[in-house]
């Protein structure tokens, strides 16, 4: 038997009892007469005590014990005289009375306790190590819960839960597709799924009413803090539901999940629309933790003869409560900087701050007189000791830029408190995007997702500016400014369906080629459906306050796509490129 109890078991209600223990020494610390070490499994840490005077042998091999062995000890649990509150076994210790070696390690390239000293690749490269950490080892562990209590709550409203197969051909969600070649198929490849989404709609078309699946899905995009080549969503199909339904059913979901595993209670989700969402945040997936809105001010702040804001499509602000005295113009002027960087791309900031007495202090002070400022204060409710920054320009670029500025204000204002959870969803968004540079029309969210219904004469017969401001009948849940997911009602009906792969491009012999297989199904009686995808990385990220979804995957990959662990992707042997029929496209060899 290698143990009687784990390192996180022993209470004051265990002392006196004789105990077995198996797990990695942590820290060791010598005292002459004395060595406690610190031994550690999944479950916590036990304090051990080696004593000189009752087994001078035994002391003296524990000494030589180094950082992460494996070791096995059979002792006595007593009280211990320097209880460590913080710890749950922190009231116990053991008395060792025998030890063995299970097995050596060597010296760990970093120190392996909630702090390290590791960076990031040296973590990922040796990552067993790095789950050996408390930190890592319970982000796994609530990843693990919240899998099963989205299974339990899913099961619960009757999803069944369905595989779907993961060597498939291309899906619509807009990335590039990771490929495989096929030996049995010379020159063909399947691509791996971006998402399950033409298979759960046929799901729905072969009646399986209500789909779920925790699946894995790969899209070949540049890589973020927030995104990794292979994520995981919790994807869902329903049939014969409204988009209320979807949202309520999901809605229900997330409360679940927050109530569960973190004990909270979310407030219900309001709904805001796109349209509402740009033009008061500037973002469609906006931090509503804080208000800070964006004001628009064309109608106050042009036609006085400040030639910047006379000349931008759109002059708009935000109001930022208590901040006058905060900024000197040494930091308004490093702010300025910070909205000019490449990344942001702001020409300049202009500021209002209110002072005593009602008075003005702007940086376009020369241009408007006191009354004219007045009214842009009382349009954006600003009061005494408020500072109103402004920015102008081409409309959805300034939108964007003052979103970020919101955000940067938000965060220095200490608004956005990691303990609140603020869910909202986003409805009505655009069906389709047009892009300038192609000319073409894009999917907002996929060529499946049905235009709302109010909408879908207009598409069958509008002309080509009707077409971009039809509506989807799409929606995205967001928590903190963060995309949880989205999903839509979908397109059932064949002419709908055959109109949107017009609008985007797609010839009747392409899309046939590519999606004739679910149009075909569709012939067979399709219900209504409609669903939604969560990112599962995401979730785990967002409920704990962290904005790196890597913390919540056991194996990830680092910004260059690579897992550092396992040496991957590497090359192939010219074998391989032989039995795939690669030969003469690239591999180091015929590239010459
Ligand atoms: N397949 C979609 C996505 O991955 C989700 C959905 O429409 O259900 O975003």
């Amino acid at each position: 038997m290698y143990r009687s109890h784990n390192c996180g078991q022993l209470r004051m209600s265990d002392v006196g009892q004789t105990v077995t223990l198996s797990g990695w020494l942590q820290t060791s610390r010598d005292f002459g007469g004395m060595t406690f070490i610190d031994m550690r499994d999944r479950y916590g840490i036990t304090q051990i005590v080696f004593n000189m005077e009752d087994n001078e042998e035994l002391c003296a091999r524990a000494r030589k014990l180094g950082r992460e062995d494996v070791i096995q000890i059979t002792g006595l649990v007593r009280e211990r005289s320097n209880k460590n509150p913080n710890r749950p076994t922190g009231d116990i210790e053991i008395e060792v009375q025998d030890l063995s070696i299970l097995n050596e390690s060597k010296v760990p390239p970093f120190t392996i306790e909630d702090e390290t000293d590791g960076g990031d690749d040296l973590r990922m490269k040796y990552r067993y190590l790095d789950i050996r950490r408390t930190p890592v080892r319970n982000n796994l562990i609530f990843r693990s819960k919240l899998a099963i209590e989205t299974r339990k709550y899913l099961d619960g409203q009757d999803f069944i839960e369905v595989e779907t197969p993961v060597l498939i051909k291309s899906t619509p969600e807009g990335a590039r597709d990771f490929v495989v070649p096929s030996r049995m198929n010379p020159g063909q490849f399947y691509a791996l799924p971006q998402s399950p989404q033409t298979f759960k709609q046929i799901l729905m078309v072969a009646g399986m009413d209500r789909y779920f699946q925790i699946v894995k899905c790969f899209r070949d995009e540049d890589l973020r803090a927030d995104r990794q080549p292979e994520f995981t969503q919790i994807d869902c199909e329903m049939s014969f539901v409204t988009r209320d339904e979807v949202l309520a059913t999901f809605e229900g979901l997330t409360k679940y999940l927050f109530k569960t595993l973190k004990n909270i209670d979310l407030p219900d989700f309001p709904l805001m629309s796109y349209d509402d969402a740009i033009r008061l945040y500037g973002s469609d997936k906006p931090d509503t933790r804080f208000d800070m809105h964006f004001v628009e001010l064309n109608d106050v702040a042009q036609g006085k003869g400040f030639s910047v804001f006379d000349n931008a499509e759109l002059v708009v602000g935000i109001n930022a409560t208590g901040q006058a005295e905060k900024y000197s113009n040494k930091d308004i002027k490093k702010l300025t900087e910070w909205m000019q960087r490449p990344q942001i791309g702001a020409k300049g900031l202009v500021y209002v701050k209110v002072e005593a007495g009602g008075t003005f202090k702007s940086s376009v002070g020369k241009f408007f007189e006191e009354a004219a400022l007045q009214t842009w204060a009382d349009k954006m409710g600003a009061k005494e000791g408020d500072m109103m920054l402004i920015l102008s320009g081409e409309a959805e670029k300034t939108r964007k830029q003052l979103n970020e500025l919101r955000l940067e204000m938000g965060q220095r204002m200490g608004l956005m408190d990691p303990a609140v959870y603020k869910p909202l969803w986003v409805v009505d968004f655009p069906l389709l995007e047009w892009d300038e540079e192609s000319e073409r029309f894009h999917a907002m969210h996929h060529p499946f997702t049905s235009p709302k219904k109010e909408d879908q004469e207009r598409m069958l017969n509008g002309d080509h500016e009707t077409m971009k401001a039809l509506r989807a009948d799409a929606y995205d849940l967001v928590i903190n400014g963060v995309e949880i997911g989205g999903g839509s009602i979908r397109i059932h009906d064949r002419a709908l369906q055959s109109k949107n792969f017009d609008l985007l491009g797609f010839t009747k012999e392409e899309a046939e080629e590519q999606f004739g297989f679910l149009l075909g199904a569709f012939e067979y009686g399709a219900p209504p459906h409609g669903g939604i995808a969560f990112g599962f990385d995401r979730l785990c990220a967002v409920m704990n306050g962290v904005n790196s979804i890597r913390d919540f995957i056991a194996f990830p990959k680092n910004n260059q796509g690579r897992d550092m662990m396992i040496d991957a992707p590497s090359p192939i042997a010219d074998e391989q490129y032989d039995e795939l029929y690669l030969k003469g496209t690239y591999s180091p060899e015929t590239k010459g």
